[in-house]
């Protein structure tokens, strides 16, 4: 009799389905505690989401609850902030739940000692801080003032003391006894910034999560933050789900960069999930970035965020001069005009630093055979095989198929095949050419595959016992290399008139970033970009180290168009072994998407542009509408429909709101 009496658990779990699962439990369990449950033939671990007299299935179904972990249940902000991602980016709660969850709580363990605060006070070193400058004043006294959800966007050049406001920030915070959240986009960053961190904040426990830190690490960053006992959580988009129990202040730091949204299952983006969790928990959210998303700048040009501006640099004394060398009537060498290759010999005598951005790894985009027209296509991918030559393969930069080169081709057996264009390796080998006396150095995803190939690339940059760097935008990002003086670019036109339409904006602010790398310290740096349209707006703002004119300009494009931020998107995607198949699928649920109605504007089911990958084919539906509010609405009864629609046994789905990637 005293079971009838028991009261149900309604447990999320992470299986692939919309809903939750009813347990049995005791009186001392409560929302938010971490539950083990029989499931199928094993055992899950879950998130008690809310208890219930009853449960619709017969009593004597139910199961009950194996175990409680010994973990403080969940905050009911945690349990909201995962219901709000669960809603806005249609995935189930259970999946949004075992993300948000560190390893280790995922699995049901727990991690065996919870590190204690490390001995401190007598032995601490006072950090040296910079005098503020007025802007930084400025942006740390409005930041420090603001009460309740205050969204801020603060626009500086690298170099401009972004960070320094974010420190003193962050100082103030701790002062007040808060906690605060630091978000930045890849881990290569975050071995320098947290060391500038720990330096600042010597009596802080600062809890570190990224995909670096080990499980067990990771799980006690999660317990210190959710317990109080972290002052700052620093880490990368997973970190957004810490719960903090006296959070006061969330940073962005380059917000604009896309490795904040998740490309694959739960498909979220970080800096909006945080946005959202500053206006739940009503605190001040500061989003940095020398180049702003288009959506970010048009809230803080149209007063929704506010905008403080850093215009100059707080160390160099001049940006670099940025200068464009029109290709247009020269016979390149190598894919460097002789502007590029004179300003590099320059380099080279004056014992300076250059560097030459492409963002294209390998040595050759194809091989190609002049004979017969065969190219190499990779099998699996609607993609082509990049050669490598420095380990002489042929490789897939999307799914990793592996070959051989071949000798000959392998339609016709012509023996002249050659590659066609140029990556990174190419680039190098023909610059040792031209400056045999010149160190040459490599960085891009292949010679930098491990973070400790990476540190010792970076070592070598900052010893100066290199002359030259060639490198993919892995170069662009957050590093200080004092005797950089020039930075070529070679190859960027195609951006500006790609089929994306967020081209033209990764352009600028790549560019933004990879010419803020010269001229740091003592020496004036200088930028010259190649291109065939010297006159582009693009490049004149760059010139003029114009940003608001560059968004003002895109942003009056995406209005006339029609795109974000003007209007809100979201793709159903679909692949299976048959293209039909998935095109089959997006047209019927098109024809069920019409049957609900709503202001919503539906496009006509397309292949995606990389058609094919891992042999899966796949295709994808465009959802838009001016309303946000509209765009929920209608995508809540869609897809609650569609996990109803018969499928193909191999055909997988899903939907991407506000998809980056086309
Ligand atoms: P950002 O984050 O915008 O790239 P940082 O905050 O890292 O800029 O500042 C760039 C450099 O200038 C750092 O070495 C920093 O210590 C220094 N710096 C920042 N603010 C000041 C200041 N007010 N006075 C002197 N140096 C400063
Ligand atoms: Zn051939
Ligand atoms: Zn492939």
């Amino acid at each position: 009799m005293s079971q009838a009496l028991d009261p149900v658990l309604q447990v999320a779990l992470d299986v692939p389905l919309p809903r939750l699962f009813d347990y049995r439990g005791s009186a001392e369990i409560v929302p938010g505690s971490l539950v083990r449950v029989p499931f199928g033939k094993g055992v899950k671990t879950g998130v008690v989401v809310a208890v219930a007299a009853q449960s619709d299935q017969p009593a004597d179904k139910l199961k009950a609850v194996e175990a409680v972990l010994a973990v403080t249940p969940l905050p009911s902000d945690w349990l909201a902030l995962c219901e709000f991602v669960s809603r806005y980016y249609q995935h189930p709660l259970g999946g949004v739940m075992s993300l948000a969850l560190p390893p280790l709580l995922r699995q049901g363990k727990l991690p065996r000692k919870l590190k204690e605060k490390p001995a401190g006070g007598a032995e601490t070193v006072l950090p040296v801080m910079p005098v503020m400058l007025d802007e930084q004043v400025v942006a740390v006294a409005a930041i420090s003032a603001a009460s309740g959800f205050a969204p801020f966007l603060l626009h500086g050049i690298t170099g401009s003391g972004k960070t320094e406001v974010y420190l003193r920030a962050i100082a103030t915070v701790l002062e007040r006894g808060g906690q605060a959240m630091m978000l930045v986009p890849e881990i290569a960053l975050t071995p320098q910034l947290e060391g500038r961190v720990a330096a600042r904040f010597p009596q802080a426990r600062i809890a570190i999560a990224h995909s670096g830190v080990a499980d067990a690490g990771r799980t006690r960053g999660f317990l210190d933050a959710h317990a109080g006992r972290a002052d700052i959580v620093l880490g990368t988009r997973l970190a957004v789900f810490m719960p903090l129990p006296r959070l006061q202040l969330i940073v962005i730091d380059e917000e604009h960069d896309g490795s904040f949204k998740q490309q694959e299952g739960l498909r979220y983006s970080a800096r909006d999930v945080a946005v959202f969790r500053a206006k739940q928990r009503g605190v001040p959210i500061v989003l940095g970035s020398a180049t702003p998303s288009l959506e970010t700048f048009h809230h803080a040009t149209s007063g929704r965020y506010r905008l403080l501006e850093l215009t100059r640099r707080a160390v160099a004394e001049a940006p670099p001069r940025v200068a464009v060398v029109d290709t247009r009537r020269e016979k390149l060498q190598d894919g460097m005009s002789a502007a590029l290759l004179a300003a590099m010999s320059e380099r080279l005598q004056r014992g300076e630093q250059s560097l030459i951005f492409l963002n294209r790894r390998g040595y050759a985009p194809v091989l190609a055979c002049p004979a017969c027209g065969w190219i190499s296509g990779c099998r699996r991918c609607a993609a082509n095989l990049v050669v490598h030559l420095a380990d002489r393969r042929l490789r897939c930069h999307h799914c990793g198929l592996e070959a051989g080169i071949p000798r000959a081709c392998p339609d016709c057996g012509n023996v002249d095949i050659h590659p066609f264009g140029r990556g990174t390796q190419r680039l190098e080998a023909a610059l040792s050419e031209r400056f045999p006396e010149a160190r040459i150095l490599r960085i891009d995803r292949d010679s930098a595959s491990t973070p400790v190939k990476w540190a010792a690339l970076l070592d070598a940059i900052h010893e100066g016992s290199a002359d030259i760097l060639v490198g993919t935008q892995m170069l662009a990002k957050g590093h200080d290399f004092p005797k950089l003086t020039l930075v070529g670019v070679a190859g960027a036109d195609a951006a500006l008139f790609a089929a994306d339409f967020r081209a033209p904006e990764r352009l600028f602010a790549q560019l933004m970033q990879v010419g803020g790398r010269s001229g740091r310290a003592a020496l004036a740096g200088e930028v010259l970009i190649q291109t065939e349209y010297p006159s582009h707006p693009l490049y004149q703002a760059l010139i003029a180290h114009d940003y608001a004119a560059f968004a003002a300009a895109q942003l009056a494009e995406r209005e006339q168009a029609g795109f974000p931020p003007y209007v809100f998107q979201a793709l159903l995607r679909a692949e299976a072994k048959q293209l039909d198949d998935a095109l089959a699928f997006l047209a019927a649920a098109r024809e069920s998407a019409l049957a609900l109605g709503g202001s919503v504007t539906l496009y006509d089911p397309v292949p995606m542009r990389l058609f094919r990958k891992m042999t899966l084919e796949r295709a994808q539906l465009l959802v838009e509408s001016a309303s946000r509010p509209a765009l929920q609405a209608f995508l809540t009864s869609w897809v609650a429909g569609l996990y109803n629609q018969k499928t193909p046994r191999d055909l997988r789905w899903h939907v991407d709101v506000d998809p980056l990637e086309f």
